[in-house]
């Protein structure tokens, strides 16, 4: 059986509530999905940023070098004529499906191109970290993903639904209702997908029933494993990240997945706030914690498609960064937080 904790440690039993929100859900037509452009690195400004926004993009440049390119990105939003490009979402979805794949001896790839689905396999079964776009995608690729990899589909106790965004649930039904699986989101993003959804299509399908309600520090602990979870708000306010073990052979590493990424919530600097405050936070952790992987339910940013392709038995594994390099990702991250601030607070 799962074990949820809160923090302090109590026991928990999950409330079983029903819910008939999605009836009241207004789709809100998306122009942009949920966390993606799939554009260039690239951050040639059509005019010189003012000293302060310059002063934070430069930090963020220093940062990403030549390899962590793909989250400098996010310091585009920073440049006062940038406008961001509505994804064909229908186009991101039809995209063949990359084989499934082995990172870590317990952490496996069931994801799309566009958007992840990580399995972290338990002495008491699979924890799957987010349900794709649909109960097609989850039946398909992350079902079929399992199989392929030999895994039994059967054995998912839990998903953790990372944030409410639809790329991010939308399958968690199928196996709700085929394998009984409890979902687990935070209580900020339950409230969301109960409510009022901030991005809808009709290319996702409906929310899980609200199930299990996790805050910052909660452990979700299946068998052996223990995640810690992280509450990282500003994508959503409700972005969990969760931090946990896994193994190369006898070799143990720490990995953050974090949970949401892009600055696609409009111009609200509170949101922006908050993710500058998450992304500092877990730098300290991360060095506290010694975390030398740092992966994504999004594969632009962790190009985890590429280095499970690249990725050979007896060679090193893509997939361990170094601490120096997930430091140096998450000051990206909020360095290019405070830039899109300061061109807005000016
Ligand atoms: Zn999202």
């Amino acid at each position: 059986m799962p074990r949820f904790q809160r923090p302090p440690v109590t026991s928990f039993r999950a409330e079983e509530t029903s819910s008939s929100a999605a009836s009241r859900r207004a789709f809100l037509k998306l122009g942009c999905a949920c966390c993606a452009m799939l554009a260039a690195p690239s951050l040639a400004f059509g005019q010189t940023p003012s000293p302060g926004v310059a002063q934070h993009l430069a930090a963020a440049k220093e940062a990403a070098g030549s390899d962590l390119t793909a989250y400098l990105t996010l310091g585009q939003s920073a440049d006062p004529n940038f406008k961001p490009e509505s994804p064909d979402l229908k186009a991101l979805m039809t995209m063949p499906a990359p084989p499934p794949g082995k990172a870590f001896d317990n952490l496996y790839f069931v994801g799309s191109k566009w958007v992840s689905c990580w399995a972290i396999t338990t002495s008491a079964g699979i924890i799957l970290i987010d349900a794709m776009d649909n109960e097609d995608e989850a039946q398909r690729i992350v079902e079929g993903g399992l199989k392929t990899l030999g895994l039994d589909p059967a054995e998912v106790k839990t998903i953790i639904v990372t944030h409410g965004h639809g790329d991010h649930y939308g399958g968690a039904n199928y196996f709700v209702d085929k394998y009984k699986s409890r979902v687990v989101a935070s209580e900020a993003d339950w409230t969301m997908m109960e409510t009022k959804l901030e991005f809808d299509s009709p290319l996702w399908d409906r929310p899980p029933r609200r199930d299990v309600s996790v805050t910052d520090g909660a452990k979700v602990t299946l068998g052996d494993t223990t995640l810690d979870i992280l509450v990282t708000p500003g994508h959503t306010m409700g972005t969990i990240s969760p931090l946990f073990d896994v193994w190369s052979g006898s070799q143990k590493h720490r990995a953050l997945l974090w949970g949401g990424t892009a600055f696609n919530f409009g111009k609200k600097p509170e949101r922006l706030q908050a993710y500058i405050g998450a992304t500092a936070r877990a730098l300290k952790i991360a060095k506290q914690q010694g975390v030398d992987v740092f992966i994504s339910n999004h594969s632009q940013y962790d190009h985890a498609v590429e280095k499970l392709a690249e990725k050979k038995a007896d060679g090193p594994n893509p997939f361990v960064l170094g601490e120096a390099t997930v430091q140096r990702a998450l000051t990206v991250m909020n360095e290019c937080a405070q830039a899109t601030l300061a061109l807005w607070s000016s």
